[in-house]
Formats: structure tokens, sequence, C-alpha cells
């Protein structure tokens, strides 16, 4: 019927086409399959409005490889083209797309992530075919048209055979694009990027088994027959009312999604709204372990059910990238770099959304199955304190259900804790002291000690705990977090009634030097305390706040106090001047004896606090079996 010229401003655009989007060749495939969906789609709909008379049956895609020919065909039964419109889509249309594609990347607009994931359509057939032709035929009663073009400008359009409704793409793969005849690479690309888009696509055949018939042979083989092979899911759980679903239909949800998670999730949330932005999609919480750096399966981002990454930094918040699952979104513009993307409005709604669903949905759990909630705490609270710590509004909503667990394994929330240790731990300037182990073997005995005086002890054992007790300091009255070991207990929660001593000034003065006789270490500042006489008489205390810029700078950040991480430990060796022992090294005449009791003494205090190690731990068992004797 015809030759022409594509009208374009640059000479040859393929090659362009090739060198821009090297790296993401394989797109070409999700392009087109978006394209025979939409002319489906669009099919349906005309039907449905009575616009399109034609029977709209059951439509699937087709997709076959031809490895001898070298070709790759796509075959829908959408609403085809006329002769007009291959003309003003195909020349024009798709033509100005890839034209105004290509200008934005040599803009120097190329950005990681999203960008090239969508907008180059149909055109990017020509990255992996040295060849192209279409083959269609309208809905409308008019006659097939057969299109093609090598690759430059000039096409060519004549005539089609072909008899029923729909549009074939024929690719004749180039030669640097052969790995594209592989059935298996065919595959991994429609598991990819087409699992779940609305038609049913088909990829060559498979063989089903069926039952044996009623009065076959013990011996007979299964009668099989061949089917369809369809690689997608057309109605993924996200597209249904969350009544319409039950829990077995979640969980089955997500091994489709990721198949090699043998590990149930602990629940979802499914999200669904249409104002002011579109959105749905389903989240999973996973047992998360404390590990920060494991996150394989990630969170999928489609459009229209069509998958765009899995990288969803900047869609969603920070804390809910450790969740799993699906969000689908028409309203998020792809087209565009990563922090133009965070900065755009109808995202940051999103990101909001998202936030607060989660917190609802974390609330009513709390609400609805306190008990299951608890049980469930350890795993998700990693995402929890994340939230807490990164978006001041999840803070507000997650105050009222996350949860702080005891060494004795009762769980409160912040207000409930505040109740329950007000009357013990509360210090004489009404400050609200919280004892916390991050170890509960490793601390044990300051754990018993603090459990002697009526204490409740938490168990923060959480990476990030550090900084989520510095924000719990700022943003809550009169509280403060003190670990278990990092004073002895009277002077953590300091109260009126202090101990009188019984030793004297001088006596005093003479135990420290006595002490300072044998301790060479540096890293031990000697403090006499007067405590109960039935409190240890040597206890090794790490002081809360350098332990904790350090804890927080291990984890990142540290309130940029930078250098913080590699100064050295320092730590207290308190003495109680009421303890017997003491007064016991006070008395002794001679020095070796004293020495002796010393040196036990702290080796002793050190092995509570699991810091005797090596020669030292060598050494302190020969003398103990000495003394043993
Ligand atoms: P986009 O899909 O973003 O509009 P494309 O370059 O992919 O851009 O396609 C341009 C146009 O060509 C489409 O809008 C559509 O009208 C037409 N087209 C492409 N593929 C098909 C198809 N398989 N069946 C019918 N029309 C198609």
């Amino acid at each position: 019927m015809a030759t022409g010229k594509i009208n374009v401003s640059v000479d040859n655009i393929f090659p362009l086409i090739k060198k821009f989007l090297y790296s993401d060749h394989e797109i070409f495939l999700r392009e087109l399959i978006s394209n025979a969906t939409d002319a489906t789609l669009k099919l349906k709909h005309l039907t449905s409005i009575g616009e399109a008379k034609v029977e709209y049956g059951n439509p699937m895609i087709e997709v076959k490889v031809d490895k001898e020919g070298k070709k790759i065909h796509l075959i829908d039964q959408g609403i085809g083209m006329t002769e007009e419109e291959v003309k003003k889509y195909i020349n024009e249309v798709a033509f100005s797309g890839a034209e105004e594609f290509l200008n934005k990347y040599e803009d120097g607009a190329k950005d990681s992530g999203i960008i090239g994931h969508f907008g180059l359509g149909f055109y990017s057939a020509f990255m992996v075919a040295s060849k192209v032709e279409i083959v269609t035929k309208s809905y409308k009663d008019a006659p097939a048209v057969h299109w093609s073009c090598d690759g430059s400008p000039k096409f060519n359009l004549k005539k089609g055979k072909k008899e029923d409704r729909g549009t074939e793409i024929i690719l004749h793969i180039a030669e640097d694009s052969t790995e594209f005849l592989e059935d298996a690479r065919i595959n991994e690309l429609l598991s990819k990027y087409n699992k779940f888009m609305p038609i049913p696509i088909k990829f060559g055949t498979k063989t089903e088994t069926l039952p044996k018939p009623e009065d076959a042979k013990e011996e007979d083989p299964a009668p099989t027959q061949e089917v369809d092979n369809i690689v997608n899911n057309p109605n993924p759980a996200w597209t249904k009312q969350p009544t319409d679903l039950k829990d077995e239909d979640y969980s089955g949800f997500y091994r489709e999604l990721y198949p090699m998670q043998f590990e149930e999730p602990l629940f979802n949330i499914h999200l669904n709204v249409d104002y002011p932005f579109n959105l749905t999609g389903i989240l999973y919480f996973p047992k998360l372990t404390n590990d920060l750096n494991v996150q394989k399966d990630r969170i999928q981002l489609y459009q229209n059910q069509v998958f765009v990454t899995d990288n969803v930094e900047g869609i969603v918040p920070e804390f809910l990238t450790m969740l799993r699952g699906v969000i689908d979104s028409p309203d998020i513009p792809l087209n565009v770099s990563r922090s133009y993307l965070q900065a755009d409005g109808a995202v940051k709604k999103i990101a909001s959304y998202i936030t607060r669903k989660v917190a609802d949905k974390l609330n009513s759990l709390f609400k609805n199955n306190r008990e299951d909630f608890e049980k469930k705490w350890n795993d998700i609270k990693i995402v929890i304190e994340y939230g807490m710590l990164s978006e001041d509004k999840f803070f507000e909503k997650a105050d009222k259900f996350a949860l702080y667990p005891t060494v004795d394994g009762a769980y409160f929330t912040f207000e409930e804790l505040q109740e329950k240790i007000k009357d013990s731990q509360t210090d004489k300037d009404e400050k609200l002291v919280v004892l916390y182990t991050t170890d509960a073997e490793a601390q044990h005995s300051y754990i018993q000690a603090a459990k002697a005086k009526g204490y409740e002890v938490l168990l923060m054992d959480s990476p990030i705990i550090a900084h989520l007790m510095q924000k719990l300091e700022t943003s809550k009255e009169k509280i403060s977090f003190a670990r278990v070991d990092a004073d002895h207990l009277d002077n953590l929660i300091k109260k009126d009634d202090t101990q009188i001593s019984k030793l004297s000034d001088e006596e005093k003065e003479k135990l420290k030097t006595n002490l300072e006789e044998v301790i060479e270490d540096k890293t031990y500042t000697i403090q006499l305390e007067a405590m109960d006489s039935d409190s240890s008489p040597f206890i090794i205390t790490e002081p809360e706040f350098m332990r904790r810029m350090k804890d927080m700078q291990r984890t990142g950040g540290g309130g940029g106090m930078y250098g913080m991480g590699s100064m050295p430990d320092m730590y207290n060796l308190i003495v109680n001047t009421n303890h017997e022992l003491v007064g016991e090294i006070l008395n002794t005449k001679t020095a070796k004896k004293r020495e002796r009791l010393i040196n036990q003494s702290i080796d002793l205090a050190r092995l509570s606090k699991g810091l005797l190690k090596g020669e030292e731990l060598t050494n302190f068992i020969k003398r103990s079996y000495e003394m043993v004797k």
C-alpha cells in the first residue's frame, strides 16, 4: 500500500535506543505485552458499553518463540488497528514517545532506578530486533494491515493476511540478542514482569495428568492431555476485595509472590484506596530477626498489574521497606528520578497513607488479641521501633501499642509500665527511672540485684533500642533509662534514705590507698560507696551515657558524637564500704593476704560483668583452686 519515512529529527534513532537502554533491553517484552493487554482491555470496555459489536470471548495473549527462524511472535486478540490507526499510532504517536524519551536521556535525566522503566513502549522492540513486523486487524470492519520496519526510519505498509481480530507483532531477533530465543530466558522475563497481568498469557503448552477412569487397571498409566501453559495469574489477591479473601488466600498469595519463602508471614495489611489517589496492595509482616541486613525479598511495585520495580525507596517510608508484599498504583509517576519522586505530592500522600494503615492495623491487632500480639512482638518490634524513631506520626500512634517486655516475660505498654513502677522507681527528683538489660544472660547478677530491690527490669535487646530510648527520654517528661549495670542501684534510683557508711573518713582513705596499690588497670575508676551490707562488695559498672552513645554509633547516628565508637571502654569499680569483706580487707595486716583478697574480689566482679578473659581468667582459676585446697 505505501512506504514512507517516519518523521523524526534524528536520522537513525534505533542505534540510540539500543545504546541508551543497554542495561534494560529485557523490558521490550513487558512493553509489548502491556500494549497487547491494553488493546484487549480496550476491547473489553468497548464491548461492555456496546460500542464494539463483537464477541469479547476469553481472549489471551500468546508468546511464541521460533528459535530456528530467530523470531518472537506476540499475538493478541484485542482491538487491532486499521491502516489509518497504524499510521497515526505507530508512525507518529509511538515514535514521538520514543523520541521524547531519548531527549530526556540526552538531557542527562538518566537517573538511577525508575527512569527507563516506562515510556518507550512499542519502539523498545528495536532494542532486540533488527526488523519488526506488525500484522493487525481491527475489530472494526476493515482489512488487515501489515507494517514492517528494519530499524531505519523507513517503514513499509501493505495489506495484511489476517482473518481474526487482533495484532501480531513479529520480532526478528538481532544477532546480539539471541539470548531472547531461549525459552528459559523468556520464562524468566514473563515471571518477573508479567506474573500478575490481567489478561492470560500463553507460552507453549504443558502436559496435564487427568484422573484415571473408574474401570482403569492398577498398572494403566494415568491419561494426560496437552493444555495451554498460562504463565500468569490474571486475578491476584490484591485486586480483590478484602471481604472476598480468607486467611489462606493471603498466605497462598504470599507464596505466589515469594516461592522461596517457607516461613509464613505473621499478618498482612490489605491496602485499598481510590481517593485522593489510587492504590491497592497487600503488605505482609514477615518474621524479622535482629539482623537488619537480611532483606532479600522486597516489596514489589506494580502499575496496573505490571511489575515496575522492587526498589520502593522513596515511595514507601523507609521503616516499612522491611515488609514484603505488593503495592499497585497508577498514580506513582515513574518517568522521574528518585529525588523528584520523593518530593512529589502524591507520593508523599501515598507514603503517609501506608504509614497510617500499618499503624491502624497494628493497633487493632493489639486491641483485638493482645496475647497474640505479645507473642509476635519479638518478630515485629524492629519495624515498630524503627518507625517510632523515624516517623513522628507513627510514633504518636505506636506509643499506644508498642510493648516493653520485662525479663520475667510480662509485656507492658509505656503507660502501663509507668503505672507499674512509679511508686518504687521514682527517684528523689521525681524522675522515673526505667531499668533495662540488653542481655539477660550477660547481665544476670545485676538483674538479680535489681529484682531483689523490687525493681522491674526490661529486656531491650533490639539493635536500635538505644536510639529509641533517647527519643523516649526527650519526648516524654521526667523519664530516664538506665541499664542495670550502669551504676549501683542506689545511685541509679536515688532515694532520700542515704546509707550511713560504717567506715570513717580515715578508714576510707586507707582503703583507697590499699586498693590503688593492687589495681594497676587504669580502665577502672575506683568509687567507694556506702551501700546495703548485703549488696555485692565489688561491682563493675559502665556509665549509661558513654555506653549508650557507643551503642547508638554502632547502629548509625549517635547524636553527632563522632569518634565515640573508637573510645576505650570506661568502667567504674564500685566498692561497698559497708560489706563485711571490705572491712576484712581493711583490717588485714599482711600485705600479701590483702593483695590476694583484693585481686580475687575484683576478678569476681569482672567475672560477673563478663570481663574476665584469657590469661587473667586462667590465673583466676588457678588462684581459686589454691584457695579451695
Ligand atoms: P503507549 O502504549 O504508551 O501509548 P506505544 O508506543 O507502546 O505507546 O504504542 C503506541 C500506540 O500504538 C498505542 O497507544 C496503541 O494505540 C497502539 N498499539 C500498540 N500496540 C498495540 C496492539 N498490540 N494492539 C493495538 N494497538 C496497539
